[in-house]
């Protein structure tokens, strides 16, 4: 595959830092290579930022805030709006880089544009509202004096993102960080900066306006920490894994920014006996193995009601060795590779791992021997609870397969983990999917359903997964400040309103 061929001619590839309006290179002249996970080669080589571009960047979108925040909601609705006809007009080119950066199915990519459609539209019709609320009046115990709140844009927010679903988790920060008034900087993964980097190309067209936003590619140490601790930094908001997702918080301290933090998961799907069970086999393999597992959200722990588990597993098998991992580009591959080294021997460790635990390996799909990040789909039964395979995020296409007993135990079985991101209940008895949901910790519940997520709803999760919540209006309200204005009433004296005798 050569990827030179995917680049629809007339579209050049971006690989300079987009600061103040402008493409230029690194201060320090550094480059940074970006590897095809299909073919371990190198597609391109992107500017390699540092601290002196990490400044220069805050200092652009300082001086942005000046006249962005005082824009109207319905100019920043309208901005978004182009953006989002931008990204429309690009589909196939930004899918394809997708897929070629990331190793996803190109069905997959074309599936992420337009949820990156969606929430660009979605936060243009939140902004448009603003004009309309403006500060609202507050009832207080007091006849001399009103009280007003409004919601001001917090500053410049520093947005931090991961490789699994590049310009998707970007949009689901940037598009609201907009709408609310604020300036960004932008910072992707060092493992994926192409699709971010022609997001901003489509921002620069669709007339955002310089400093509003600008986009660092580079590495977690020489750009993502710098931008966490510059003091003109506002808010983070990251995405990304728990430990990281730590590092950051602790840094943020320093300069007491406010952070939002979307982090890892090891989510549960539970299978009653009373389920659809052709439905339970394909949500459980899409849970598992849709972008390779690489998901926050993978429900990587299948629960099963024991009368059913034989059955289930013998379904699971025969999907694991249908599914064909291959090139992304190529008609009917359904996984494509891992996004990077680094994952693909993580994974390749938490399998090796799982046998030496007494996991029962049922199959493994096939895979390409490489070269690649190819791995197969594997499917264990039988898997210690206190083992890594169960309690640590995998990241990979593994599932792993217990039998439960009663509801109760599905319940607290699921719940035991430090983590709570999302989790899916498969029952034919609506009664019992409604009770379950309830007591999952988890910040989003499918009941029979696939992991379809909607701009206007909410992500995030419980305990280690998430601080704050992405998405609705609850993504919107991670990026004002919220100021109180109290004035006295034009009828109060002033001797009376200070007290005076
Ligand atoms: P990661 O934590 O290694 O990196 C995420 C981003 O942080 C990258 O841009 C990286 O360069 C940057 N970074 C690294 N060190 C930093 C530091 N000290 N300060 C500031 N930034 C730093 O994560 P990853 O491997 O890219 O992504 C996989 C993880 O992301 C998984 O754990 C997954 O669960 C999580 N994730 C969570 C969600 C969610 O919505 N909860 C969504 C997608 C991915």
């Amino acid at each position: 595959m050569k990827p030179d061929n995917l680049l629809p001619s007339g579209i050049p590839l971006r690989t300079e830092l987009y600061i103040d309006g402008c493409w230029r290179a690194a201060e320090a002249g550094r480059r940074l290579c970006v590897v095809n996970p299909s073919t371990e080669q190198k597609i391109a080589e992107v500017a390699a930022a540092d601290a002196a571009d990490v400044d220069c960047a805050v200092q652009a979108a300082a001086l942005a805030l000046r006249s962005w925040k005082n824009t109207t909601g319905a100019a920043r609705a309208a901005l978004l709006r182009a953006i989002a006809r931008g990204v429309e007009a690009r589909r196939a080119h930004l899918a394809a880089l997708q897929s070629l950066n990331n190793g996803k199915p190109l069905a997959e990519a074309q599936t992420d544009v337009g949820d990156v459609i969606a929430t660009f539209d979605y936060y243009a019709d939140l902004a448009d509202s603003m004009d309309q609320t403006g500060p609202s009046s507050v009832a207080i115990p007091s006849s001399d004096y009103h009280a007003q709140i409004s919601r001001e844009p917090a500053g410049v927010v520093a947005l931090i993102v991961p490789w699994n679903f590049p310009m998707v988790t970007t949009a689901w920060k940037l598009a609201p960080a907009l709408a609310a008034g604020c300036t960004v900087v932008l910072k992707p993964s060092e493992i994926t900066p192409l699709p971010e980097l022609e997001l901003a190309a489509i921002l620069e067209q669709a007339g955002v306006p310089r400093g509003v936003v600008n986009v660092l590619t580079g590495t977690g140490t020489e750009v993502g920490a710098p931008l966490v601790a510059h003091p003109l930094v506002a808010k983070v908001s990251f995405t990304g894994s728990t430990a990281v997702g730590a590092q950051v918080m602790k840094t943020a301290a320093d300069t007491i920014k406010g952070v939002g933090l979307e982090l890892g998961g090891k989510s549960a799907i539970i299978v009653f006996a009373d389920a659809d069970l052709e439905l339970a086999a394909d949500l459980v393999a899409a849970g598992g193995f849709f972008n390779a597992g690489q998901m926050c959200s993978a429900t990587s722990r299948v629960l099963v009601e024991r009368p059913v588990a034989d059955e289930l597993v013998a379904r699971l098998a025969q999907r694991v060795t249908q599914i064909v991992v291959g090139d992304p580009f190529a008609a009917g591959v359904q996984m494509g590779p891992l996004t990077n080294r680094g994952q693909y021997e993580r994974v390749q460790r938490f399998i090796a791992q799982g046998k030496a635990a007494g996991a029962r390996l049922v199959i493994e799909g096939s895979a390409p021997a490489g070269p690649g990040y190819f791995v197969k789909p594997t499917l264990f039964v039988d898997v210690p609870s206190d083992s890594v395979l169960w309690r640590e995020e995998i990241f990979g296409p593994v599932l792993c397969v217990r039998s439960f007993d009663t509801e109760e135990e599905a319940v607290r079985v699921a719940n035991d983990t430090e983590f709570g991101l999302v989790a899916t209940v498969v029952t034919e008895d609506a009664a019992r999917g409604s009770r379950v949901a309830r007591e999952l910790e988890a910040g989003v519940v499918w009941i029979n359903a696939p992991q379809l997520i909607f701009p206007q709803t909410s992500w995030g999760g419980y305990k280690r997964s998430s601080i704050g919540r992405e998405l609705g209006p609850f993504g919107l309200a991670a990026f004002p400040e919220i100021k109180q204005i109290l004035m006295p009433n034009r009828h109060t004296p002033a001797a009376q309103r200070i007290g005076c005798p």
